[in-house]
């Protein structure tokens, strides 16, 4: 017997058109690609969404066809994020970091007409649609767009400009297609994870949690991730939900924009990729004083994308009084699936203690459950000792990539991660590494998250990534790479020491290199893939001691 209940879709629309009726004054702050901070509120999105809807109904975009945007983190794409899905349409966000051949890929893959772009983007949008000709214009916004261009560019602000801000949200089918996102792609092509109506309201009601993040109508949320990465982690909708006050930051994301935008805007709540805070407390150290780190009013920061150091967790603490909530999740997961907040029985633990938990991923929310596996797929017990492979399934993680023909997931729904996992008997997941990147030393497994979570640790040390170099003898031993803090004098054998009073001596890294700048990948990981390559043969000429 079925139940009495109205059938109401979980839709985007719904989401702007409750922002804009409960919480329609409360600002949207929005930094240009020039500087210049925008003043808006919930009600003027929505507003202007339903103009972009009234507008794609114009250019003849029928339901289902995918529209994509090249831009950052400004009110324009945020409307986009509405405008787009409440009508029916598929945004494909690109992130432009991406390689060229990358970005081209996914635009043709995705098969948007239309591409919507940040004015400083523009040479690379007449680029794509000189070479991709389904594209029947670029949309430039917040400027004029050039009169002489190879291919055909409009003006965002006057085609907007022509329609009206009423539209009837269509009642579209809550699964169907909202939002588009391709993986970083580090091996082969990179593939669309295609997030439906459904998939993302509830992955908002599920990271808006207490044990989440929290959002309420009290906090100002600085967006710090990008609007293509991911969904900006599914923080446009849940600050639509919750009616959070929402600070979009603009192209500009070193320490000194950043740090500006918590003080101006009294930012409770931010989120980000660790190396992102890197930055910010590089500029603190040198710039800001103490009386002003202590009058910021910020209170969380959600880290993510890859693993927050225990230095990370501790800078935060003690130099801005801020609670590091570390999460987990993929492109195929919407993304989040963990988040780590300490329990009551962890309240007895020391300081030290306390921050080496806070830097595990932390359990799952309800929505999405995780299990580990070993190399014949039996599940593993979560013992907070067993190590395997990590699955995911749930109602926000893919089934399938966008024009695949084969699912993503076994006959169980399970999704395969690529990390590699503890869990424990209360169901905290720490991640040990990703499987590519795990060293097979002599038979035995070393986690470089481990060691680089070390390596940082130490005062000396800015960025660390540790991988696995192929060696006659061993297999493969861990190669350090190191990038020293700013005015520091670090030498090798004084942190081969530091790491020796905290490792095993089997893990310790056979070298050390002191490099300028670590390579990183288009969302901000370090791309450990171009550090093998480049230093494949570092131990290629190694013999062994004792001459076996
Ligand atoms: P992407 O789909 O490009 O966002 O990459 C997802 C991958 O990033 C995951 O499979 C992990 O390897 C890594 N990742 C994300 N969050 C974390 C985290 N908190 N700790 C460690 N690795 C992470």
């Amino acid at each position: 017997m079925n139940g009495l209940m109205q059938d109401y879709p979980l839709l985007l629309s719904t989401l702007i058109e409750h922002a804009a009726r409960n919480h329609g004054a409360t600002e949207v702050v929005s930094r240009d690609c020039d500087g210049v901070v925008r003043r808006s509120d919930w009600a003027g999105v929505a507003a202007r969404a339903r103009k972009v809807a009234n507008l794609l109904d114009r250019l003849g975009v029928e339901e289902g066809d995918r529209v994509a945007s090249l831009a950052w983190n400004t009110s324009d794409h945020l409307e986009l994020y509405f405008g787009v899905p409440g009508s029916g349409r598929v945004l494909h966000t690109v992130n432009p970091r991406l390689f060229q051949e990358q970005i081209n890929y996914v635009i043709d893959h995705g098969g948007s007409r239309f591409l919507f772009v940040d004015r400083d983007l523009l040479p690379l949008a007449i680029d794509i649609a000189t070479k991709l000709p389904r594209i029947e214009a670029v949309i430039v916004l917040n400027a004029h767009p050039p009169h002489d261009a190879e291919v055909t560019c409009l003006d965002y602000e006057a085609l907007l400009s022509r329609e009206t801000d009423q539209y009837n949200w269509p009642r579209l089918n809550e699964e169907s297609a909202c939002t588009l996102c391709y993986t970083s792609g580090t091996t082969g092509n990179p593939k669309g994870v295609l997030y439906s109506h459904r998939s993302t309201v509830l992955h908002a009601f599920g990271a808006l949690i207490a044990d989440g993040m929290a959002l309420s109508a009290l906090d100002t949320v600085l967006l710090a991730v990008p609007l293509f990465h991911v969904n900006a982690w599914g923080v446009p909708f849940a600050a639509a939900m919750s009616g959070a006050k929402l600070v979009l930051p603009g192209p500009r994301l070193d320490g000194k924009s950043i740090y500006t935008l918590l003080r101006d805007e009294k930012v409770t709540f931010t989120l980000g990729v660790p190396t992102l805070w890197m930055g910010l407390f590089e500029y603190l150290a040198s710039d800001v004083s103490a009386g002003e780190l202590k009058a910021l009013p910020l209170q969380r920061v959600l880290v993510g994308g890859s693993a927050a150091s225990v230095d990370l967790i501790r800078k935060f603490d003690k130099i801005l009084g801020v609670e590091l909530i570390h999460a987990w999740g993929m492109t195929e997961t919407s993304p989040l699936v963990t988040v780590c907040k300490p329990l009551q029985h962890h309240a007895g633990m020391s300081e030290d203690d306390l921050y080496e938990f806070r830097a595990s991923q932390g359990r799952s929310l309800f929505g999405a459950e995780l299990r580990i596996v070993d190399d014949r797929g039996d599940e593993l017990p979560r013992d907070g000792v067993s190590t395997g492979d990590l699955q995911v399934r749930g109602a926000w993680i893919a089934n399938r990539y966008f024009g695949g023909d084969e699912p993503a997931v076994d006959g169980e729904g399970w999704f395969p991660t690529g990390d590699v996992a503890r869990i424990s008997a209360d169901g905290f997941m720490r991640i040990t590494d990703r499987s590519k990147d795990v060293i097979k030393s002599g038979g035995e497994w070393i986690s470089s998250v481990d060691l680089e979570n070390v390596a940082v640790s130490h005062a000396g040390v800015a960025e660390a990534a540790v991988i696995g170099v192929p060696h006659p003898k061993w297999q493969e031993r861990p190669l350090l790479l190191v990038r020293a803090a700013a005015g520091q004098v670090l030498k090798s054998e004084d942190l081969m020491a530091y790491m020796a009073d905290r490792l095993a001596r089997w893990w310790l890294p056979d070298d050390i290199i002191f490099v300028d700048s670590l390579p990183h990948t288009a969302t901000g990981k370090l791309s450990k893939a171009r550090l093998r390559d480049a230093y494949r043969y570092h131990f290629a000429a190694c013999r062994d001691l004792s001459g076996n």
